[in-house]
């Protein structure tokens, strides 16, 4: 079964969707990339997941992207005797680094670096704000507190201190081992969680570097105000983007989410870099077989906004509904992509391409498709980068993506509008080139064989970043025998 949507599907694994038949289930349904999150879980876990995913995409033929999400310099509260707790307003609650399980009076909190911060009458918030504090005496190892707003609290919970700097460095000794551990594995992207200046990104590519054989991408998540200052040179250094606005709602007013969201989105689509919206899409999916009408109108808006791929997170990794979940997902964005006003708007907010030979080719293959009203706009690449740039271009056509290259398949899956097929080696020719496109196309049911189809690569082919070949082809009178 091919997808016909462009918008992808992050779909976040956990308790609720570990055997192979949950994921099975979460693909089929229509999630394009499977989320880790090293939040939670064991590297044992996550290995047990991965292999599953690999296990499916043999059988489905089909590239599947691993995002590896890293936990993050988060501070987050231990654990409870008895795995949750419940705060009442004005009760007094003590946070302390012990880590004997916490009650309903106190909780470990194994950061050293917040209670040296802290000042009188700093807030914490837990739970994505759910549950405040207030401070009203500390010492180097403890904080007692008041709290504000009561509520339920569970084990990890995460803790924002929004309005201190905390010194804290970018990728924690957790990080730097599920990095490693992520990479070895195999994961296609590798998310980082709380980035505030563009050196974060830079110090994670150089551990990156250092593991020998890997072209890993990554990710950079939004969550902090600083991020947003030093938006456009954190994304110049980031594969992709997510807006990450369960943390960045807790650092940042509330009213500024959906500002940020549409100003981080916008910075993205410019320059081309896959742009990722997350949390709480489908929240109420946790909990119940349908959404509310202001989370279906939420996922349609980050469609209508141009996002490479919508997330889900709770929904799938520990909710009960984690197959309906997706499946409203892949209906909301179906259904706005075939809304007439998607393209228009769509169209509105095109940039011109940049002054370059790969987008003056990507921005042709979208005028020429359309000019011919072809049915496919295929793209050949080494790197992923041809693929981008055509997707980048937002086409009224399916974007084909061919690739020898397994690891740049998965990759794509997280790009908008990718539909990539793995060749099983590098095409030796133009002619051979062509044949594989329309075979592709034919095969896939992108194209008849009435129909014409533009194609884009880079020739010679095997350097990546080339694009400099634009080609028509009608299929009717091209033969293809003799090539599968
Ligand atoms: P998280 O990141 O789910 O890892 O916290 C996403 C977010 O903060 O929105
Ligand atoms: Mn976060």
């Amino acid at each position: 079964m091919r997808r016909s949507r462009n918008a992808k599907i992050i779909a976040t694994l956990g308790p609720a969707t570990s055997t192979p038949q949950a994921i099975e289930g979460l693909f089929n349904a229509g999630a394009d990339v499977f989320r880790l999150n090293f939040s939670h879980g064991t590297h044992a876990q996550h290995q047990a997941r991965y292999d599953a995913i690999r296990e499916l995409e043999r059988k489905v033929h089909r590239p599947i992207a691993v995002l590896a999400d890293l936990q993050g310099p988060k501070l987050r509260v231990g654990k409870f005797l008895g795995d949750v707790v419940r705060l009442e307003a004005g009760a007094p609650f003590r946070l302390d680094l012990s880590e004997e399980l916490g009650s309903a009076q106190r909780a470990p909190l194994l950061h050293p670096e917040v209670f040296a911060a802290l000042g009188i009458g700093t807030e914490l918030l837990l739970d994505d704000g759910k549950v405040r504090l207030r401070v009203e005496r500390h010492g180097t190892d403890f904080a007692d507190t008041r709290v504000i707003t009561g509520g339920d609290l569970s084990n990890h919970k995460g803790v924002n201190v929004p309005n201190v700097v905390l010194p804290i460095s970018p990728l924690t000794e957790k990080d730097v081992i599920d990095l490693e551990f992520a990479v070895d594995m195999g994961a296609d992207w590798i998310a980082l969680s709380f980035v505030q200046r563009a050196s974060d990104v830079q110090e994670a590519r150089r551990l990156i570097a250092e593991r020998v054989g890997t072209r890993v991408r990554l990710l950079s998540k939004l969550e902090k105000p600083s991020a947003i200052e030093h938006l456009d040179d954190i994304i110049e250094l980031s594969d992709a983007v997510m807006v990450a606005r369960g943390d960045l709602g807790v650092e940042c007013p509330l009213e500024m989410v959906p500002i940020l969201q549409k100003r981080i989105v916008r910075a993205c689509r410019a320059v081309g870099k896959p742009v990722v919206v997350a949390t709480q899409m489908l929240d109420s999916m946790v909990h119940a077989p349908s959404p509310t009408r202001a989370e279906a109108s939420d996922v349609a808006t980050a469609v209508y906004d141009g996002a490479d791929a919508v997330m889900l997170s709770a929904e799938t990794a520990s909710g009960d509904y984690p197959i309906d979940a997706v499946t409203m997902m892949d209906r909301i964005i179906d259904r706005v992509e075939r809304d007439e006003h998607y393209r228009v708007i769509t169209d509105a907010a095109r940039r011109s391409p940049e002054h370059t030979t790969r987008d003056a080719i990507s921005a042709a293959a979208r005028q020429v498709a359309h000019t011919v009203g072809a049915a496919a706009i295929v793209t050949y690449t080494s790197s992923g980068s041809t693929t981008m740039r055509a997707a980048r271009e937002r086409p009224e056509q399916p974007i084909l993506s061919l690739t020898s290259d397994i690891e740049v398949a998965r990759q794509l899956a997280l790009v908008w509008g990718a539909h990539t097929c793995v060749l099983t080696k590098e095409v030796r020719g133009f002619a051979e080139m062509v044949n594989k496109a329309v075979h592709f196309a034919l095969h896939e049911g992108f194209a008849q064989t009435i129909d014409r189809i533009v194609i884009t690569a880079g020739v010679p082919f095997g350097c990546s970043g080339t694009t400099n070949i634009l080609r028509v082809v009608e299929i009717a009178e091209h033969s293809e025998h003799g090539h599968g």
